[in-house]
């Protein structure tokens, strides 16, 4: 108990409230003041030790990753961020640990103007759950459900980084820095979120693999769609690591862990989004079209469908309907 009590009063020494926090930590309840005409978008998000994340993911890491999932989700639809919870569980009360775990959360809140406002502490196995809250005005959520038949498919940044990290890592290999730090350090994509309000059509973030989030997006439309294999965004990290198209592709459609947007859009609005995003110093590329009926077909460059290998990637064959 005493533990427990040290551990909150450090984590409310270094939360400072803002204006729409009337009353922050240390009551039973936080009281918040939303905006006028706002809706609010509400997410939470689980981690749990060797299922989230490897046990080795240093705290200040696991920290960002926790606020960096959920902000992500705030960004699929286009709400601005305002405040969250966190609900740590904890397997000893370990100060040190704590504050390097709020080094990353702090800093990465401090980055997009959240503000922790309340939450839980208890002991148990290694688990941190996070709640977000953001703003969006009446009507103009980017939701799942709102992709049509012509619509281009877009993804913002890169795909495939953290699968491939995840993988060198559980092979034993030494991981690449750069597709590591994709991995542990997501880029929660809520700038691009926000500049693609009245632009986009459905959005989504990528956090089990382009085809499974993708594959939400469709069945919430009731459309399918095409994608273009060379057209997927690849880094020079992961192109250094993975040169063979059959052995990255699995990793770029099924991998997860992404945290980038996929999102359609009217072919006339191509030059405002490129336009848009290009000023936040974001970019993004067009996969694909939605196209009549259901699921996905994945063509390569010379026009012919690709089959995915049979080797591994059981999330595979479900997306590739
Ligand atoms: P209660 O027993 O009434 O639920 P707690 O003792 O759990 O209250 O928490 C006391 C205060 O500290 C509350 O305002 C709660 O929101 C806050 N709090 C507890 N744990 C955390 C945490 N991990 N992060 C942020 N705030 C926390
Ligand atoms: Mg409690």
């Amino acid at each position: 108990m005493a533990v427990e009590f040290s551990l909150i009063d450090r984590i409310r020494a270094r939360c400072r409230g803002c204006g729409d926090v009337v009353l922050g930590i240390g009551d039973d309840c936080a009281l918040l003041q939303p905006p006028a005409g706002q809706q609010l978008a509400v997410s939470t998000d689980t981690l749990v030790a060797g299922v989230h994340f490897p046990q080795d993911t240093a705290p200040a890491d696991l920290g960002w990753k926790a606020l960096a999932v959920n902000l992500s989700d705030l960004a699929a639809m286009a709400a601005q961020p305002a405040w969250c919870t966190l609900a740590l569980t904890l397997p000893g009360g370990d100060a040190g640990w704590l504050e390097a775990f709020l080094d990353g959360f702090l800093g990465l809140a401090a980055q997009h103007g959240i503000a922790l406002v309340g939450g839980d502490t208890t002991r148990g196995p290694l688990t941190v759950s996070v709640t977000v809250m953001g703003f969006v005005p009446a009507g103009q959520a980017l939701r799942r459900d709102a992709a049509r038949v012509g619509d281009e498919i877009w993804v913002t940044g890169w795909l495939g980084d953290a699968a491939a990290a995840l993988r060198q890592w559980q092979a034993g290999v030494d991981v690449a820095a750069e597709l590591r730090a994709r991995l542990d350090r997501p880029t929660p994509r809520v700038a691009a979120g926000l500049a693609l309000r009245g632009l986009a059509g459905a959005s989504i973030d990528i956090s089990d693999g382009l085809l499974a989030d993708l594959g939400h997006v469709l069945k919430a439309s009731r459309v399918g769609a095409e994608l273009q294999l060379a057209a997927l965004p690849t880094s020079a990290a992961l192109l250094a690591a993975y040169p063979q198209d059959d052995a990255r592709w699995p990793l770029q459609l099924a991998g997860g862990d992404d945290y980038e947007l996929c999102f359609t859009a009217d072919i006339g609005r191509r030059d405002a989004i490129v336009a848009a995003l290009s000023a936040i110093g974001v970019e993004a590329r067009v996969i694909g079209r939605i196209v009549p009926g259901d699921g996905v077909r994945l063509f390569c460059a010379d026009g012919s469908r690709w089959q995915a290998p049979a080797t591994g990637y059981q999330h595979f064959a479900e997306g590739d309907a």
